[in-house]
């Protein structure tokens, strides 16, 4: 069996398993070869707590894109803390610099694929050529593109996209938040349900989806770590 069949007979085997097993798979085959990416926000939570249990000093990867709402950061920083974890601040390449500060207010709503290019994926795909193993927090109740992702995913330079949540609904969510007591962003109580930068991000009303405050109104649902943008490595090569 090559590898690429092995990593789908686990990825069918694991639709049946739970978070915490699926990381401890992980975590045990792959040890310091591991990141998680993590937003902060409050469903981000349950498996940040997690998976720090498991691995306390695990990389955990922060995309600081610069938009970002200050609660958010505040937020950030008080888990760090209080965690005592080992946060990775992802930043866009400085060769952008010249290009987006004439833009930098504009360019959220002009082009958001582009800005969120510089700003999410492309920090994202240079962090996680330093590990074997992405470990990503998307659920498949969350957007049409999410629906068909696979717990484990490998992709064609080698790396395997761990996605432990996958099967969980937003209520496995508040219920694992509600059994550890966990703390929730400072935002959730304003409408905010997920939070993303802070152009691109508004309150939203109690029958409305989670995510219909991203990208509201502008066709746009997935920032592009978890489609096709990101496994396209030229999208835009720098020189
Ligand atoms: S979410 Fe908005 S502000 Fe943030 S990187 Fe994407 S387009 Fe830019």
């Amino acid at each position: 069996m090559s590898f690429a069949e092995e990593i789908k007979r686990l990825a069918d085997e694991f639709e049946s398993k739970t978070p915490h097993e699926i990381l401890e798979w992980a975590l045990r085959e792959y040890g310091d070869d591991i990141a998680m990416s993590c937003s902060f926000q409050t469903q981000s939570m349950p498996l940040l707590h997690m998976a720090t249990r498991l691995k306390p000093d695990l990389r955990i990867f922060f995309l600081d894109t610069g938009y970002h709402f200050w609660e958010t950061l505040t937020f950030r920083e008080k888990i760090q803390h209080e965690w005592n974890l080992n946060v990775i601040d992802l930043r866009r390449d400085p060769r952008w610099d010249a290009f987006i500060r004439p833009i930098v207010r504009s360019l959220p709503l002009d082009d958001p694929n582009l800005c969120c290019y510089i700003h999410k994926v492309q920090p994202m795909q240079r962090a996680v050529n330093s590990v074997w193993v992405w470990i990503s927090g998307i659920r498949r109740d969350q957007t049409q593109e999410r629906a068909h992702a696979k717990i484990l995913e490998l992709q064609d330079d080698g790396l395997i996209k761990v996605n432990p949540l996958l099967n969980w609904t937003k209520a496995d969510v508040n219920r694992y938040i509600a059994e550890h007591s966990l703390p929730t962003h400072p935002l959730l109580d304003k409408g905010y349900r997920s939070i993303g930068c802070a152009p691109c991000t508004v309150a939203v009303g109690a029958s409305d989806s989670d995510r219909a405050g991203r990208w509201a109104g502008r066709g746009k649902t997935e920032c592009g770590l978890h489609t096709d943008m990101f496994r396209q490595k030229d999208y835009i090569v720098i020189k």
